[in-house]
C-alpha cells in the first residue's frame, strides 16, 4: 500500500531537532493528519509525529485501538510511576528494546478543532505520548536505554540504517511489524484483558 510519506529513519538530521510550536490550526494541517493517519496505519504503527515525516511542527497522530487522534503542541504536566514496556518506533524500524518510563502522566494541547484537551493517561497511552513527545524534542527512544545497553543498540542502529541499506532495513522491518500487528490483532481478546478507557477526559 502506497502511503503519502516516507517515515524518516535513524540518521536523518530531522528527527534530531526541536520542532515549532503550531500557531495555526487550519485545513492544512488537518490535511497534513490525514496523511500522517494514513501513513501510520500503513507501516502500522500507533504513533507518529510530524518530524517522522520531516515537518518540523509540535504535532503528532496516534490511534491505540480507540479511533484515530491528533495532539498538537502537548505539554506534560505530571508524570507518576515506572513502568517497563517494550517500546518500539518507527524510526528505528524492526528493534525493541525494554524501557522504563512514567506509568501515569497528564498531557494537555489541542485538538484539530482547536479545542484544549486534558488527558489522564496511563499505561500504554501514557507511552506512547511520551514516545511522541520525545520526537519533538529530537529524543529518540535509544536515548532512554541505559548507558550500556545505548551503547550496544546504537552500534546497531549504526550498522543497519547507517552503514547498512536504511531502506531495505526500513522495508524488512516492515513486513515483520504487519506479521507482528496481524499476531496482535489474532491474539486480541484471547489473551489480553479487555481495557477501560483509560480515564480519557476532554473537557
Ligand atoms: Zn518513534
Amino acid at each position: 500500500m502506497a502511503s503519502p510519506y516516507n517515515v524518516r529513519v535513524f540518521g536523518d538530521p530531522v528527527l534530531r531537532k526541536v520542532a515549532e510550536e503550531i500557531t495555526n490550526i487550519d485545513g492544512k494541517l488537518v490535511q497534513l493528519a490525514d496523511e500522517m493517519l494514513e501513513t501510520m496505519y500503513a507501516e502500522p504503527g500507533l504513533g507518529l509525529a510530524a518530524p517522522q515525516v520531516g515537518i518540523q511542527r509540535r504535532f503528532f497522530v496516534y490511534d491505540i485501538g480507540e479511533g484515530p487522534q491528533a495532539l498538537i503542541n502537548p505539554v506534560i504536566h505530571e508524570s507518576a510511576g515506572e513502568w517497563v514496556y517494550e517500546e518500539g518506533c518507527l524510526s528505528v524500524p524492526g528493534l525493541y528494546w525494554e524501557i522504563v518510563r512514567p506509568k501515569e502522566i497528564h498531557i494537555s494541547g489541542y485538538d484539530l478543532s482547536g479545542n484544549e484537551v486534558s488527558i489522564e493517561a496511563d499505561e500504554l497511552l501514557a507511552r506512547l505520548f511520551q514516545h511522541e513527545l520525545d520526537h519533538l524534542d529530537g529524543v529518540l527512544l535509544l536515548d532512554r536505554l541505559d548507558p550500556d545497553t545505548r551503547k550496544q543498540a546504537m552500534k546497531t542502529v549504526r550498522e543497519l540504517f547507517i552503514d547498512g541499506d536504511p531502506l531495505a532495513a526500513q522495508a524488512a522491518a516492515r513486513a515483520a511489524a504487519q506479521e507482528r500487528s496481524q499476531e496482535r490483532t489474532k491474539d486480541r481478546g484471547k489473551t489480553r484483558p479487555s481495557k477501560s478507557a483509560g480515564g480519557l477526559t476532554l473537557p
